[in-house]
């Protein structure tokens, strides 16, 4: 089966000589060197400060939630979110004991609607966490607006925005923390891992000591922690698969235009903002209706791809984050979008296949 994404597995030898000096090091975990350096590289290689690397992406996302006061009271609080994501942006604020309170997408970029966002607020909202959706860029500046405005804390879930730069700058910068998740499903990874990105200093040093049990010495634990730190052996991954992103970029470009160029001008492709530079992480697709998206899967399945209904459904009909909602543009799109494969080892063969298999289907 060709499946929506690959695993990206660096140098084999490269990972192994990492490896050894673990070995000799005998430093597993704990702020390691190669945490430290992965940090300083991480903060190089996507032009940003204050990062902090942990073990998963969601967890990134709570402590952001965390460190900036979000979390963590004993009243009701409420952050506006988008329900077409993946799960892990609601059901970590819920989990949290934050409500997450939808508000629609735009019906072309897919990210959260700013437009919708002010009616949404209550007394009790705290925050927003959009989403830049398969990369795509929120509209950060109307969103990091309403934000100030309304005293709101702003955490971007960048999951997928890995390199994304929007108007020549980092789209990390934007919000007052953004994460990153470093799944071995995604662009970048480190196995499991993830990392935050803060606006602000002391932020980020409220969150380093959260990580590790809130504890700050031999003897003394300053506040509430969790454990969420990167080990050596995750960084060591993301090390060696960050010396060979060049090449990884380049290949999904690749696929990215190829299908780009040859799918049928009836899809639905997704809307990007002037001055975004995308990181070609995802090949989302839109149908013309659900009985056509979720026909050509079933075709696709028959030859051996495995297309995925990336994002269905849509979050607000999932009955544990208890934030049940009309969303009709995120429900719409959730019904009619299929991620077809792509991955730097997708040969032409296979992709020209795929391509074929959805013309045929649709008649053209
Ligand atoms: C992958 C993902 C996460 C969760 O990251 P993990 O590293 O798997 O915990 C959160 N949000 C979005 C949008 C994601 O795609």
């Amino acid at each position: 089966m060709i499946p929506v994404t690959k695993p990206y597995l660096p140098s084999r030898d490269k990972l192994d000589r990492y490896i050894d000096g673990i070995y000799e090091r005998q430093w597993l975990t704990n702020n390691g060197p190669l945490v430290q350096e992965l940090t300083k590289r991480l903060e190089e290689y996507l032009g940003v400060e204050n990062l902090l690397l942990v073990s998963n992406g969601t967890l990134a996302l709570q402590i952001a939630y965390r460190a900036l006061g979000i979390s963590g009271s004993d009243e009701p609080v409420e952050a506006i979110t988008t329900p077409f994501t993946f799960v892990a942006t609601a059901s970590s604020l819920k989990w949290d004991g934050v409500q997450p309170v939808f508000v629609d997408i735009d019906a072309d970029t897919w990210c959260l609607d700013p437009a919708l966002i002010e009616a949404a607020i209550t007394p009790c909202t705290r925050a927003i966490v959009p989403v830049h959706v398969f990369g795509n860029a929120c509209d950060v500046d109307a969103i990091d607006e309403i934000g100030r405005r309304h005293d709101l804390k702003v955490v971007y879930d960048a999951a997928h925005a890995f390199g994304v730069t929007y108007k020549g700058e980092s789209l990390l910068k934007h919000g007052d923390a953004a994460t990153l998740s470093f799944h071995a499903t995604k662009l970048f990874h480190s196995i499991e891992g993830g990392a935050i990105v803060f606006k602000r200093k002391e932020v980020l040093e409220r969150a380093r000591k959260m990580i590790n049990f809130g504890i700050t010495g031999p003897e003394s634990i300053e506040e509430l922690g969790i454990n969420a730190k990167m080990n050596e052996f995750q960084a060591a991954m993301g090390l060696c698969v960050l010396d060979e992103m060049e090449d990884n970029l380049l290949a999904r470009a690749q696929v990215w235009r190829r299908y780009e160029q040859a799918l049928p001008a009836s899809l639905q492709l997704q809307a990007k903002p002037e001055g975004l530079e995308y990181n070609c992480a995802y090949f989302p697709v839109v149908f013309e209706s659900e009985e056509q998206a979720v026909r050509v899967a079933a075709t696709l399945k028959e030859n051996g791809v495995l297309a995925r209904r990336y994002f269905y459904p849509s979050l607000e009909s999932v009955g544990c984050l208890k934030s049940q909602s009309a969303q009709p543009v995120s429900k719409d799109i959730a019904s009619r979008i299929l991620c077809l494969p792509i991955f730097d080892q997708l040969d032409q063969p296979d992709q020209d296949n795929i391509i074929k298999c959805i013309k045929v289907e649709l008649n053209v």
